[in-house]
């Protein structure tokens, strides 16, 4: 959290914003995907691999990474961009949610939450301020409050019917030589058909994985983009409209 920390509002759109949020390890656009390192990694990729998709930050886990390995080490190891070898922002959360969803395993007070590791049952306590610490000791750019995480308002069916999908290992992409997204360019896409991604899957193959998680990275990180193209045009409203009509 040293070094140069800014927020720009580039234009507004109705109530959808365009904004530059600048950190230490550079410059992220808004509104912005930010693949999700839980560990230290973005599952299967390599921080090229995420250049190369157009991530331009990083989201990791307090709550794991203060677990395992520790943030004291990653700290002598000069700090969570060069351990994980990402040299772009990262923002990590609070440790938070991940310890609120640890049911029976925690008891939460005035002061903070103690809770058992889901790793070896050891007993811990997360406070505002040891959240704070643990982030500092990462090196982390834009570090979260600890935070209570309520559930969701929304019924299991609503937020299943919202969702980023195609289920490939189903039996109907066997024989299918398209593409899978026809109009994505990533190098999944480029590459591998759906009946070729879907024998990955079903055979185990570690590429699937990455060939999954590599187009997953691409539709999100594309999606933003157009998002941050039609703000900038004045045309928030009808992105927004044609987005939510293939759904
Ligand atoms: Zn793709």
């Amino acid at each position: 959290m040293s070094g140069t920390f800014g927020f720009a509002l580039t234009r507004t759109d109705g109530a959808a914003r365009l904004g530059r949020m600048q950190t230490a390890h550079g410059a992220t656009e808004t509104p912005a995907f930010m693949p999700v390192g839980t560990q230290g990694a973005v599952k299967g990729v390599t921080p090229a691999e995420l250049l190369a998709c157009g991530a331009q930050i990083v989201l990791s886990n307090t709550y794991h990474l203060a677990l395992r390995p520790g943030h004291e080490l990653i700290r002598d190891l000069g700090g969570l961009h060069r351990f994980m070898g990402w040299d772009g922002p990262i923002l990590t959360d609070s440790g938070g949610f991940q310890v609120f969803s640890l049911e029976g395993l925690r008891r939460i007070d005035e002061d903070g939450v103690t809770f058992r590791s889901h790793l070896d049952g050891s007993t811990h306590t997360l406070t505002p301020e040891s959240s704070m610490a643990i982030q500092t000791a990462l090196g982390s750019d834009v570090a979260m409050v600890l935070d209570e995480c309520p559930p969701l308002p929304a019924a299991r069916e609503t937020v299943e019917a919202a969702v980023g999908r195609i289920n490939i290992k189903r039996e109907e992409f066997r024989r299918d030589p398209r593409p899978l997204d026809p109009a994505c360019a990533c190098e999944t896409c480029r590459t591998a058909s759906r009946a070729y991604l879907r024998h990955l899957y079903v055979s185990n193959e570690i590429l699937a994985s990455r060939y999954n998680t590599i187009h997953n990275l691409a539709y999100y990180l594309g999606l933003m983009a157009k998002m941050r193209d039609a703000i900038a045009a004045g045309a928030f409203a009808s992105f927004r409209e044609a987005f939510l009509a293939t759904r």
